[in-house]
């Protein structure tokens, strides 16, 4: 029960990652607000399953891109668990083409919903954090941030340059914020997953031949479950990681081992 009666909110507790990231912090003893765009059906469930077993969550909608929705997620958040304490920012989506045919409103759509949705979340957090007061009986650090990257913040992806841009983003903003606000104790870390298998990557998984093929791209030799994700959330979360800010933790089989060289290149 490392996470036992802190606060958590989940952007895009709805599905996959983010789901697996919500019922994982429950075990670990977290209060859990679940947040979800479309998926309300999905996000309820996955609140009342929590309570039904003995836990604390509700679902909230908003979309991450819209600054008053996530104004208002983070203060109901706060009027239903009377704090903040732990921010997984993990709301994503991809909109991919050929970089030629790449429209700007999808473009835009995955830069808002990817980083700026990011941006929102993880600026609530912050004003939260240090608005109220500190708790060292619940957790060591005055608050956390977990922003959920990809192995494309470093990883370049041909037909995928608005998601990849929005990871890169990511990635320098973490480590911005995180050096702003060491000096309050709050802590900011990535992780960078690879291949997990959710809704969002069914193209890569769904039939034999393309799972062999995503194989090739995973030293470890398995594609990632969401759980895999989970686990090091709930680590990052802890006092475990007290003394970790501003990195990012690839949870990717070896992904971003350059599999490609394993074989003399
Ligand atoms: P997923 O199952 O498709 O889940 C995406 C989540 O994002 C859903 O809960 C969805 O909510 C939410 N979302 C989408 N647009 C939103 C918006 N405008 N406002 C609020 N929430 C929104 O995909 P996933 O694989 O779990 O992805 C979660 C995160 O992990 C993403 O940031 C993704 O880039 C990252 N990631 C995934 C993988 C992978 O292999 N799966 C690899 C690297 C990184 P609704 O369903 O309720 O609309």
């Amino acid at each position: 029960m490392v996470l036992k009666v802190q606060s958590a909110l989940v952007t895009g507790g709805s599905s996959g990652i983010g789901a697996a990231v919500s019922q994982a912090f429950a075990a670990a003893g977290a209060k859990v607000a679940i947040n979800y765009h479309s998926g309300r059906e999905a996000a309820e469930a996955i609140a009342s399953d929590i309570r039904a077993s003995g836990g604390e969550a509700f679902a909230i909608k908003a979309d991450v891109s819209d600054e008053g929705a996530v104004e208002q997620m983070i203060a109901t958040t706060v009027e239903r668990f009377g704090r903040l304490d732990i921010l997984v920012a993990n709301s994503g989506l991809q909109k991919d083409a050929p970089f030629r045919d790449l429209s700007l409103e999808d473009w835009r759509r995955v830069i808002d919903v990817n980083l700026t949705g990011q941006f929102l979340s993880c600026r609530g957090a912050v004003r939260q954090f240090l608005a109220q007061d500190e708790r060292p009986d619940l957790s060591k650090a005055r608050g956390k941030i977990i922003c959920m990257s990809s192995v494309h913040e470093v990883i370049p992806w041909a037909g995928h340059v608005n998601y990849a841009a929005s990871k890169g983003g990511i990635m320098l903003m973490m480590k911005s914020l995180a050096q702003e606000v060491a000096p309050d104790r709050i802590r900011v870390n990535s992780i960078a997953p690879g291949a997990i298998r959710t809704p969002i990557n069914k193209d890569a998984w769904e039939t034999e031949e393309a799972l062999r093929r995503l194989l090739t791209l995973i030293p470890y030799g398995r594609i990632g479950e969401p759980e895999d994700v989970a686990r090091a959330a709930v680590w990052l979360a802890s006092d475990e990681s007290d003394y970790v800010t501003g990195t990012t933790l690839f949870v990717d089989g070896g992904m971003t081992l350059y599999p490609g060289f394993a074989d003399n290149g």
